[in-house]
């Protein structure tokens, strides 16, 4: 029955696999029970094994059991809810926050409550997949405009039909890329052209801007001329997603967003966890400055190497390799060598853009880094890695 495009899916080098790791996740994670250093995951400031993040999980266990019983308006808001959404909206300087389940279910319930078929969205062609299905979802006209570009953006905002609702969508830090849009100048389109503008900080919470607040603090924008949404399971290292602005959005989604109403409160240990997180962004500065000095080792090592690499401005460090057999090769070989590096394929990244996906923590030694560009290396020799 399946087995046909399992086969088509092999012989194009696309099949993926599921690998199971019996550890926590990164700086290192136990694969086989062999350990291995992992350049992998988005817990860029290790706060998903951060001791008083998991006490944080284990009190709220303790006081309200492991699940919420219900959605959020039935019976599911527990005081950890409100908890978390308050220091969300403190931490992004909002109105108000609302959190959901995962990131996921908050683009897929965002979006179709401020755009419907009549009308057009214009979303960056390197838009994850949850921002594009709560597009589909929505039924609005989905444009995409050339990634980070705001001239082809101008133009499609010059070529809309009459007094057409528009939506604008961009990313705070491209998740496979690494790089940042020009916000600013999105911003005064959106703000021109009576578009409402769409920010998924997923990557960017946590790790952008002076305070790790996200990509509208590391630009200086007032958060009040967007929304932004994001997730916790990244820098904040649990489980979530959530969005930030008005008391009248906010209570808008509450009423509307069916993801939001139509599924069961995230458990309250989760929300405990994440709100511990963003007390620890805040009070723990340092994580952020080791962060980036890993960040920059790693960086300058893969730049020596002649490696092609985007335009990133991220711990998210991708080797692009074009061919995903190679790609593929190359993470087979590093994890034989202890490194764990994923290779990233079409449909996740567009053809022909085949990768190694590099991330780095705050947590990584820089001898670990060290390691990591040695394997790199020996390996780019052997398969004879142009660069
Ligand atoms: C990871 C990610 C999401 C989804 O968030 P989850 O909490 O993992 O569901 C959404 N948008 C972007 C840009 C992401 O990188």
């Amino acid at each position: 029955m399946f087995e046909d495009e399992l086969d088509e899916f092999t012989r194009k080098h696309l099949r993926r696999q599921l690998k199971t790791v019996n550890s926590a996740t990164a700086p290192t994670i136990t694969i086989d029970g062999k350990p291995v250093i992992q350049l992998a995951s988005n817990n860029y400031l290790g706060l998903a094994n951060h001791p008083e993040v998991k006490e944080a999980a284990i009190q709220t266990i303790q006081h309200y059991g492991v699940g919420s019983g219900a959605s959020r308006l039935i019976s599911g808001t527990q005081t950890p809810h409100h908890g978390l959404e308050t220091a969300l909206a403190h931490f992004k300087a909002t109105e108000a926050a609302l959190t959901f389940g995962t990131g996921y279910s908050a683009n897929t319930g965002i979006i179709p409550t401020l755009v419907g078929s009549q009308d057009l969205i214009l979303a960056d062609r390197l838009c994850h997949a949850s921002l594009i299905d709560g597009c589909r979802i929505s039924q609005a006209t989905l444009r995409v405009f050339h990634h980070n570009d705001t001239t082809h953006l101008k133009q499609l905002l010059e070529k809309r039909s009459g007094a057409q609702k528009t939506l604008i969508i961009t990313e705070g830090v491209f998740s496979m890329d690494g790089d940042i849009p020009p916000l600013p100048e999105i911003v005064n389109l959106a703000s021109d052209f009576q578009a409402t503008l769409l920010v998924d900080d997923a990557h960017g919470t946590g790790i952008m801007g002076k305070h790790g607040r996200g990509i509208v603090e590391h630009f200086e924008i007032d958060p009040n001329v967007l929304i932004q949404m994001g997730t916790l399971s990244k820098a904040l290292g649990t489980i979530g997603g959530y969005v930030v602005g008005s008391r009248s959005l906010i209570d808008y989604l509450i009423n509307t967003s069916r993801s939001f109403i139509y599924t069961t409160a995230p458990p309250s240990s989760m929300a405990a966890a994440a709100q511990a997180a963003i007390n620890i962004i805040q009070s723990d500065p340092d994580r952020r400055t080791r962060l980036w000095q890993n960040r920059d080792q790693l960086y300058q090592g893969l730049k020596a190497m002649g490696f092609q690499l985007t335009n990133t401005q991220s711990p998210i460090l991708p080797i692009i390799l074009s061919d995903p057999q190679l790609a593929v090769s190359m993470s087979t070989r590093l994890l034989e060598h202890g490194i764990y590096i994923p290779a990233i394929r079409p449909p996740t990244v567009p053809k022909g853009t085949s990768r190694l996906r590099l991330t780095v923590t705050s947590e990584h030694t820089s001898a670990q880094i060290e390691t990591a560009l040695t394997a790199l290396d020996l390996i780019r020799k052997e398969l004879g890695v142009k660069g």
